[in-house]
């Protein structure tokens, strides 16, 4: 037993497989205060309680940040700047070293998603060119593409596909 730094009395003991929100942290051990019930986290341990909670909030990783940054070929600086933050701010998001609030989460997401729209829109822009050069009745796809425009968002490739074969 050790002396606990919280209730100061000689109560704290170690546990194996520590517990949080019902998931086991396998092969951790931590400190736990039998007094006052204080738990005392290893870095290890506090980093796996972090990631828990991460995720039972729904908040990105910062693997999952960087990944999605990176296929939209934008910078630490642009996304700061369309976030109105500090771009050391977004760094630190993306180190793991500070976790946005929901509410910045929210607002990241948003930002990603669209960025991905734009991305299927521009997919879309060069399969639906594609067609369009190869297409001997262009001036009726182009026609129905217009008509339906709002739907290629959803599914390009299947409404594409619909177009192709509506003209045969
Ligand atoms: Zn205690």
């Amino acid at each position: 037993m050790e002396k606990c730094l919280v209730c100061g009395k000689l109560s704290v003991h170690l546990v194996e497989d520590f517990s949080f929100h019902g998931h086991t942290l396998r092969g951790i051990t931590v400190d736990v205060c039998d007094e006052c019930g204080e738990v005392f986290y290893s870095l290890e341990a506090a980093e796996m309680v972090s990631n828990i909670k991460r995720e039972e909030r729904g908040i990105l990783f910062p693997d999952e940040m960087r990944g999605k940054r990176r296929k939209f070929g934008l910078t630490q600086e642009q996304i700061a700047d369309e976030l109105m933050i500090q771009r050391v701010t977004y760094v630190r998001w993306e180190k793991g070293s500070r976790v946005p609030t929901t509410a910045q989460n929210q607002r990241l997401n948003d930002l990603f998603e669209r960025y991905e729209e734009q991305l299927v829109r521009d997919e879309f822009a060069t399969e639906y060119l594609n067609i369009l050069s190869s297409s001997s009745k262009a001036e009726n796809v182009y026609a129905l593409a217009a008509h339906s425009s709002t739907n290629f968002l959803t599914d390009p490739q299947k409404k594409i596909r619909a177009i192709i074969a509506e003209q045969k």
